[in-house]
């Protein structure tokens, strides 16, 4: 047994001081007075005031460490994309696959259910994002990729068999039936790169799609005779909706009145991030496109943003600074609503008996100290 003692708890009623956190193997066992007799018994850590949170869980990642997974789909680059955003507190992470041949899509998704086979840490699925989206709405995503979701899409997408899958598609370019079968099949649906109305993108979330891909940018805007994707989003009270917090690709007044249109446990912090997260490296090709790092964000030589370069503890600060959210809400945003999105709400997001043991400690700057895994310390 671990007792993690001397922190700031992110618990379900706020963060708390006076209390020790109890881990056996990978799961929370308790948090539990200081008095408990079996934290004498355990391996005890002072984490000297620090802030400990439920580790950062991220669903969209392109890349990080100097890997993009589009170039190396493989076993070995989730490892690695994995390993660096861990750094940042992120303790659970989808892979992202944008646009590509539905050959790349599988290959992808036979690495990730290796790669949950042989529990490499973190990888809990993985993200398809397009190429069933609509090119007006592209964004960096190449063009010639883009197809029709027909059968033989449906049967790869519903064929992952371990972890989850997250597909993002533009409901107009999409039947509604074929939102409905997959979302039979347990995957789950985001609405993105979209230029769909108001009524198309509302039909796909009652056919099933429960959330979109970062909410603003990539889909039609709300207009006041067209409220477009993000009217849909926004007056949906179920739909999540992915937020990337970098300051640029989403003003932080727009990202401000949308957390005032629902509950704060509809939207999730992504990171976007390309390879440059977690790396030296300035600039890196995207199939076959160079692409910068320039001035936080990356972008292709049009100036188009292509992902961004940003980690979680980032995301998580830049929330509680550009728009003013307490820091519980912030984490919650990285942690537990996303795990909820992804369907696993009952054993990850939350510091509480019986969940998985993956967790991150901060100091007051946001800087990450340590993370767990499955109560495996990052130290
Ligand atoms: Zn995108």
């Amino acid at each position: 047994m671990q007792a993690l003692a001397n922190a700031r708890v992110l618990a379900d009623d706020g963060f708390v001081s006076d209390r020790v956190l109890l881990l056996d193997g990978e799961r929370i066992v308790a948090l539990t007075p200081k008095d408990d007799p079996r934290i004498a018994k355990a391996e005890r850590r002072d984490l000297q005031g620090a802030y400990l949170m439920p580790g950062f869980i991220d669903c969209q990642v392109n890349g990080g460490g100097g890997v993009l997974f589009n170039d190396d789909p493989s076993v070995e680059a989730i490892r690695a994309i994995g390993r660096a955003h861990r750094r940042y507190g992120t303790t659970g992470f989808m892979p992202t696959l944008i646009s590509d041949d539905l050959s790349v899509i599988a290959k992808a998704i036979a690495s990730v259910r290796s790669a949950m086979e042989a529990r490499i840490p973190g990888v809990l699925g993985i993200h398809v994002e397009g190429p069933f989206i609509n090119a007006l709405r592209k964004g960096a995503h190449d063009p010639a990729k883009l197809r029709e979701l027909d059968a033989t899409g449906v049967a790869l997408l519903s064929s992952l068999g371990a972890g989850k899958m997250l597909v993002t598609l533009a409901p107009e370019v999409t039947r509604p039936e074929t939102i409905r079968q997959l979302t039979d099949a347990g995957v789950v649906v985001s609405a993105g790169h979209t230029n769909g109305t108001y009524d198309e993108v509302a039909e796909a979330f009652r056919h099933g799609a429960s959330g979109v891909t970062h909410l603003f940018n990539a889909m039609s805007p709300l207009s006041h005779r067209e409220p477009g994707a993000v009217g849909a989003a926004l007056s949906d009270e179920n739909c999540w909706c992915g937020l990337i917090v970098d300051g640029r690709h989403v003003h932080p007044v727009a990202l401000k009145l949308a957390l005032r249109c629902k509950r704060p446990d509809r939207f999730m912090l992504v990171t976007d991030a390309m390879p440059s997260v977690g790396s030296s490296r300035d600039s890196f090709m995207l199939q076959g496109k160079p692409i910068f790092v320039k001035d936080g964000v990356c972008v292709d030589e049009n100036g188009t943003l292509s992902g961004s370069h940003i980690d979680m503890a980032t995301a998580v600060k830049n929330t509680v600074q550009m728009l003013d959210v307490p820091l519980e809400q912030a984490a919650r945003m990285a942690s537990a609503y996303p795990a909820e999105f992804l369907g696993l709400g009952k054993e990850l997001g939350r510091i509480a008996p019986g969940y998985r043991a993956n967790l991150v400690a901060c100091d007051d700057r946001l800087q990450v100290k340590e993370t767990w895994i499955d109560g495996h310390s990052s130290r």
